[in-house]
């Protein structure tokens, strides 16, 4: 018997060798990383150890408790397509393990000076081989533990261009920890350590996911997910999506793990984005940890040693699994935080009761076509905004003249300027001390848990917003007409968008006049709550969200576009003086949206300081 067959580890045969991607594997000390880490789960370690030095540069080690390698093994595993891990090509095609392509090791050994001792179970002794730039200088028996050491030292020693290409030790240490983090998650049966010259950065026990979350990336982490779940016959989803509000500018907390492998999906992302859109900024990204079972057979996996990219053969169903997978879990656990107000302050009493946990979304009739005339339907849910008009009003930034159309059924459930002067449904007198306006720009209102501060400006945004989507989607904006038609200064070149977009804006509560000669249009009605001296402006603006809007195809999103621009431009601002009985209103109609907590331009809308954040920052 010869020492190959003594050992798992064999060739690959050459028609293998050459189905397999050529390329360098290790771009840089992170790599390594990735390959020795990987190996080492492979091994059926529960304990792995990830030691650096000089960011990689001088030193990598990883320990393992893994099953070991014979002598024989522990130079074997050096040769170019050495793996114990396949043995035809079909075998790629199915692939549960992370290595398999048996050229790792030798890769990272002919670019760096490599120590490796490996004992198995059934041997009295270890073994260490010394390897520089790829040949084999010594081996000996030695003293270990169960399990593989593997130092590789002097990363690129004998390629100074590649060496010196490598970036600044902080970011070269990022990407190492990135690795770590991500064989990290996807093993949570596994214990894994972290050290930095000598000190521990990760120390992380056998867990949940959720723990392991937290051990990562602190204590902080423990409220900032809800949990995503669903079986199907095409894939299995679970995993850890962040709450709209912990959002951020910058990537780095979006992992995907397809059978247990990191994968980059940005197919897939997108399903989440879209998951989240209304509910973050455009340019921020949620954080999520989404772990995926699928059939091996049915995806394909880029084999190219460098990329971690998955396709999935029923990938359009997947994105959609995924993307109501999302919703759902963003609904079920009402990310609206809830919001208690105490007692003595009134708003309560205006509050919906038992509002019910619903997925987060715009509620739009699909069926609404703008261009139809006749009756709309009747309102599902009544937006809450004309009965408190004129307490708005008197600051001037409500102006309702002329309105028709007036929705009764809302007059009852918010009180009336004159109904609270009567003291009728009243906000009592205490509520006075425990609500106020700071700098003109943010209300303030004691709750149950904390401290409320509303951003007026955001605040009416989304109100407004969606009071025009559900006026416009039911047809029931309502118009002021004009005294003086006012007419529009359109050029020729606007005068295609401007026809493409007036069905909507007529739709909006607009209604234009075209001089048949001169072709010029003059504007005749305006919806009810707009200033007419902001006729101009409002439409400039929503001419260029028009131009700008790529999905413009979709009645739906023309109508969320233009609402966006007309809730913007018509919100009052920051800056401006409100009364208490305006900030009352203002808060009940903010919380009878859907949305609360974000504006629709994606900004936050309010904060909670928590009574418990408040003591923490006296300690
Ligand atoms: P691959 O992982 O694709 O098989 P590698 O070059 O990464 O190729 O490793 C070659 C072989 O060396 C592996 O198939 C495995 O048999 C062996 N090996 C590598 N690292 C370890 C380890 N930490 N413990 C046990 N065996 C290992
Ligand atoms: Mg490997």
């Amino acid at each position: 018997m010869n020492t190959i067959m003594e050992g798992v580890i064999k060739l690959l045969p050459d028609i293998v060798a050459n189905q397999i991607a050529a390329g360098e594997v290790i771009q840089r000390p992170a790599s390594a990383v990735k390959e020795l880490m990987e190996n080492s789960v492979d091994a059926g370690s529960s304990i792995i150890e990830l030691w650096i030095n000089d960011a990689g540069k001088r030193l990598i080690m990883v320990v393992d408790n893994g099953v070991g390698m014979s002598p024989a093994d522990s130079r074997l595993c050096f040769e170019r397509h050495a793996t114990s891990k396949i043995s035809s090509a079909n075998d790629l095609f199915a692939i549960k393990t992370f290595g398999f392509r048996g050229e790792a090791l030798a890769s990272i050994a002919a670019v760096s000076q490599l120590e490796l001792k490996s004992r198995r179970a059934e041997d009295e002794i270890a073994t260490m081989v010394r390897i520089e730039g790829g040949k084999i200088t010594s081996q000996e028996p030695d003293n270990l533990q169960v399990g593989t050491t593997i130092a590789v030292k002097n990363l690129f020693y004998n390629i100074p261009a590649r060496r010196n290409f490598l970036k600044g030790n902080n970011v070269e240490l990022k990407h190492i920890t990135e690795e770590f983090i991500r064989v990290a998650l996807a093993n949570i049966d596994i214990t894994f350590k972290m050290f930095n010259e000598g000190r521990e950065l990760y120390n992380l026990p056998v867990s949940n996911l959720k723990q392991r979350i937290v051990n990562i990336y602190g204590g902080q982490y423990n409220n900032r997910f809800v949990p995503v779940e669903q079986q199907t016959d095409l894939v299995e989803i679970n995993g850890y999506i962040g709450k709209p509000e912990f959002a951020k500018k910058k990537r780095g907390e979006q992992y995907f793990f397809v059978n247990g492998r990191f994968f980059k999906t940005p197919y897939l992302h997108h399903a989440i984005l879209k998951a989240y859109s209304e509910l973050i900024p455009e340019s921020s990204i949620p954080s999520y940890f989404i772990f995926l079972k699928v059939d091996p057979s049915t995806i394909d996996v880029n084999i190219h040693p460098t990329k971690t990219e998955v396709n999935f053969q029923e990938g359009s169903a997947i994105y959609a699994i995924l993307h109501t997978s999302i919703r759902n879990s963003l609904g079920k656990f009402n990310l609206t935080p809830s919001i208690e107000f105490e007692p003595e302050v009134g708003f309560n009493q205006y509050f919906p009761k038992n509002k019910e946990v619903k997925p987060p979304t715009i509620k739009v009739d699909p069926n609404y076509n703008p261009f139809e005339t006749g009756s709309g339907k009747n309102r599902q849910k009544s937006s809450t905004h004309h009965g408190d008009n004129r307490a708005l009003s008197q600051h001037g930034w409500m102006k309702t003249q002329d309105v028709e159309n007036r929705d009764t059924e809302q007059q009852e459930l918010f009180p009336t300027d004159e109904e609270l002067c009567k003291g009728e449904k009243s906000f009592d007198n205490k509520s006075e001390s425990k609500i106020f306006q700071l700098h003109n720009s943010f209300i303030v209102a004691a709750i149950k848990s904390g401290l409320l501060l509303i951003n007026q400006q955001y605040a009416h945004q989304r109100i407004l917003y969606e009071q025009f989507i559900q006026d416009m989607a039911n047809k029931k904006c309502v118009s002021q007409k004009l005294l003086l038609p006012v007419e529009l200064d359109i050029s020729k070149e606007e005068s295609t968008v401007f026809d493409s977009i007036k069905e909507y804006m007529t739709a909006m509560g607009f209604a234009f006049n075209k001089d048949e000669k001169t072709s010029a249009y003059t504007c005749t009605a305006i919806p009810a709550d707009m200033p007419p001296e902001s006729i101009s402006s409002v439409i400039e603006s929503l001419m260029e969200a028009w131009q700008n809007e790529t999905d413009i195809s979709k009645v739906n999103s023309a109508s969320i576009k233009l609402s966006k621009v007309l809730a913007s431009k018509l919100s009052i601002k920051t800056g401006v003086r409100l009364s208490c009985r305006e900030m009352q209103t203002l808060v009940d109609r903010l919380f009878n949206t859907e949305q609360p907590e974000i504006s629709p331009s994606g900004k936050k809308v309010y904060i909670i300081l928590q009574v418990n954040e408040l003591e923490e920052r006296f300690k």
